[in-house]
């Protein structure tokens, strides 16, 4: 590993990080990645991806093995490693990884996504990816006429089950409370609809199937503790993401969900660290808007550079 100081390291190795280094090694920067715990994150665990452009269908990981070999095939290098803290304080910046490895750099691109909330219960990992999701952007299009339940009440759970509208009369939202906690406007679009069915004070408690595919969820009542099981082909999980930004506490401006604040389109509240992705942008959450923020990030990072030097 080379120990002089990079110009520009790209902390995260999903859609907006790789192509935040397709961009930048195009710029001879010689960008290094750090790879993190999920290298080619969240998509790493969907199976088919429909919405990118120029591949009608292609396996999630299949896709990020192939944006990760044009990133490398450009030059780009990867580190096997977490960052657990920054200081951003001093130019250049000190990186340091779970392994002790100490980096410096002129310019730093945090591109560390963000982790959808799983619900902890029994079915849920045998399942994940074989009907149980966090995306009904991505994946609403595989459950037509399918039943399909969703977990939460949120703007989220609301904007979800308006989306699987489009292919499905049959959704059951599932909300702890004995309300929902969605804007006003957003429940008024849910709410009364005979399409959709709320079922409140219950939580899902576990998830049964058919080894291939599930085939119902089992509902707790959190008044009368009371299990019910419904089929269900289609289990969205809508209880919020967390953002990956925990090691940049203190060292960089996030809202009060911990999202990083940008200040103008990718540069953040420290100069020479830009931003992109699921870790800033908690309203598309998509792999194609996060790969354009890593290549915006990247053409922000060379201009900053070229200033400075
Ligand atoms: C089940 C599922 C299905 C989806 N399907 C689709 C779809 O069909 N189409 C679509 O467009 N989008 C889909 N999405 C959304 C899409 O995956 C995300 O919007 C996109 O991956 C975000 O990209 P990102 O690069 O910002 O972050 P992520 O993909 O979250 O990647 C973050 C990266 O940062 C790394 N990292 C995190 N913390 C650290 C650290 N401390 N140090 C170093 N590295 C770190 C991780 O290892 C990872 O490599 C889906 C999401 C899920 C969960």
């Amino acid at each position: 590993m080379n120990t002089s100081t990079h110009q520009l390291i790209i902390i995260g190795s999903g859609p907006a990080g790789l192509t935040a280094a397709i961009y930048a090694a195009r710029s001879n920067l010689h960008p290094l990645v750090i790879d993190g715990n999920t290298p080619g994150g969240q998509l790493m665990s969907t199976t088919l991806v429909e919405n990118w452009p120029g591949e009608k269908s292609i396996l999630g990981p299949k896709l990020m093995t192939n944006i990760r070999e044009h990133a490398q095939a450009l030059g780009t290098q990867f580190l096997s490693e977490v960052i657990v803290k920054v200081d951003f304080s001093q130019h250049p910046f000190t990186l340091l990884t779970n392994r002790d490895t100490q980096l410096k750099t002129k310019s730093a691109i945090i591109a560390t996504g963000a982790t959808p909330k799983r619900l902890g219960i029994p079915g849920e990992d045998d399942y994940w990816g074989k009907g149980i999701t966090t995306c009904a952007i991505c994946d609403g299009a595989f459950y037509p006429n399918k039943k399909v339940i969703i977990v939460g009440g949120g703007d989220t759970a609301m904007e979800d089950a308006s989306f699987l509208k489009k292919f499905t009369k049959d959704i059951t939202i599932i909300q702890i409370l004995d309300k929902l906690t969605a804007s006003h406007a957003m429940q008024q679009r849910v709410i009364n609809d005979p399409a959709i069915n709320i079922i409140y004070n219950s939580t899902v408690a576990a998830v049964q199937g058919n080894d291939k595919h599930i085939t119902s969820v089992t509902i707790t009542n959190q008044k009368t503790k009371e299990k019910k099981e419904i089929p269900a082909e289609g289990l969205f999980i809508a209880i919020g993401l967390q953002p990956n930004s925990e090691p940049f506490k203190g060292q960089i401006t996030t809202d009060d969900w911990g999202y990083i604040k940008t200040t103008n389109h990718t540069t953040t509240s420290v100069p020479g660290v830009f931003v992109a992705g699921d870790v800033q942008d908690y309203r598309y959450r998509q792999a194609v808007t996060s790969a354009g923020a890593g290549c915006m990030a990247a053409l922000d990072a060379e201009r900053y550079l070229s200033t400075i030097e």
